[in-house]
């Protein structure tokens, strides 16, 4: 029996990883639940799975969870934390093996790294940990000897084709993209793309951060800085291969020339399922794979056109710079997605502002940087990013 601590529970990832632990009760027990402030699901959830702990970020609303499990369900004995150090203690409880990390957003990165010091296995969907954090978490899951199990598809995919191989072997990871619901657009035509066309993802059903983040091409951009760091090459060495059927979910390509690939439906249940039994393989769940549906008779690849898509650009040019760069990309590129999902903003308007923000933070770059330097300037660039976005 593995014991689970969910953060962000009631989201995408957060809510089908509860959907593996229901259909699974043998294997896994979920002992921690976390949210930012949907408390009536997070309600829902304590009924069902009775956590010993939960936390909520918005306190109001932890305070009101708490009034309405008193009311109505003594018999409950979960306790409810709130804020970041309610993270904290819901990643770090001394009953959980793993945490799975699905809180949007530079948010998850203190609680994941947290939760290492603690000696947990990490199974993580929360990209943004990575791109901000990734020069401190990758030496500490080392250091403590822990699991780094990777849950975002494109990544959970390059794993596993990795299972066996030398890590010398490696020659080029090629990462794939839909291309987002603007695949073939002008800039032109960018100017005048909605919301609501933003959120119209083609073929991945998603939080609204990442969808938006698919539709600028930025999500491929923290992709590959991930990819370099769970997989210890420079992000040169991760192509971007827009594959819009999205039935492999990535590759990679060895010394010999060997190209390997994993393949199957656009589900995270799987990726979700093969970090938590990762190393051995659980029950299938999903409809079986059909290598005769139509959707798999023509699969194509091109490039992405950066000269559209400037993130993707500007994201390769981060992980090259290092320091506190990306961290500064990711949080000007929150601030920036933040305002557009209110409508507040147009669509050209994120690039322009993540662009001046990246622009103005990068002459005092600095290489060697604490967690505390990271959040430091991750906040900084956050701010500096709002300003411009309320000019
Ligand atoms: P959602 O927006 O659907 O869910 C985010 C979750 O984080 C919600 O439970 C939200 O709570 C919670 N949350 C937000 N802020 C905090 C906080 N400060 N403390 C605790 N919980 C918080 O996002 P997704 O599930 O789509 O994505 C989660 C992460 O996984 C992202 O980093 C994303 O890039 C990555 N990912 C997602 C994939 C997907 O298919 N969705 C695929 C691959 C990676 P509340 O509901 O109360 O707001």
């Amino acid at each position: 029996m593995r014991k689970i601590s969910v953060l962000g529970s009631t989201g995408s990832i957060g809510t089908q990883t509860l959907e593996v632990i229901r259909q699974n009760p043998d294997d896994f027990k979920a002992v921690t639940l976390t949210c930012g402030s949907n408390i009536d699901l997070l309600y829902d959830q304590i009924l069902e799975f009775k956590p010993l702990a939960v936390s909520v970020f918005d306190e109001g609303k932890a305070n009101e969870l708490k009034k309405r499990l008193n009311d109505n369900n003594p018999e409950i004995k979960t306790e409810v934390f709130y804020g970041e150090q309610g993270d904290i203690t819901c990643a770090t409880i001394p009953e959980a093996d793993t945490v799975l990390g699905a809180i949007v957003g530079v948010a998850g990165l203190k609680p994941t790294y947290e939760a290492i010091l603690k000696g947990k296995d990490i199974a993580l969907a929360n990209k943004e940990t990575l791109v901000a954090g990734g020069d401190i978490i990758m030496p500490l899951v080392s250091r403590m000897g822990v699991d780094l199990l990777p849950v975002d598809s494109e990544h959970c995919a390059i794993w596993q084709c990795l299972w066996g191989e030398r890590k010398e072997n490696l020659d080029r990871i090629l990462i794939t993209a839909s291309g987002g619901p603007f695949r073939g657009y002008t800039r032109e035509k960018l100017q005048d793309v909605s919301l609501e066309n933003a959120l119209n993802h083609p073929t991945w059903k998603m939080g609204g951060k990442i969808t938006i983040d698919s539709s600028t091409m930025m999500n491929k951009g923290l992709e590959v800085i991930e990819a370099s760091h769970l997989f210890g090459v420079e992000v040169d060495r991760v192509d971007v291969v827009v594959h819009p059927q999205s039935v492999i979910h990535s590759m990679i390509r060895l010394r010999d020339g060997s190209v390997l690939a994993q393949m199957g439906k656009p589900s995270m249940i799987l990726p979700i399922m093969v970090a938590l039994y990762y190393p051995d393989r659980g029950p299938r769940l999903l409809e079986e794979f059909d290598p005769f549906d139509p959707k798999c008779s023509n699969l194509t690849f091109e490039r992405c056109d950066t000269s559209v898509f400037g993130l993707l650009d500007l994201a390769y040019e981060a992980g090259r710079t290092k320091g506190f760069m990306p961290a500064v990309l990711n949080a000007a590129n929150e601030a920036s997605v933040g305002a557009f999902l209110k409508g507040k903003i147009g669509f050209l308007d994120i690039e322009d502002t993540v662009r001046k923000v990246y622009e103005e933070f990068l002459p005092r770059n600095k290489k060697e940087n604490s967690l505390d330097d990271i959040l430091g300037f991750s906040n900084e660039a956050f701010i500096k990013a709002g300003e411009l976005l309320n000019k």
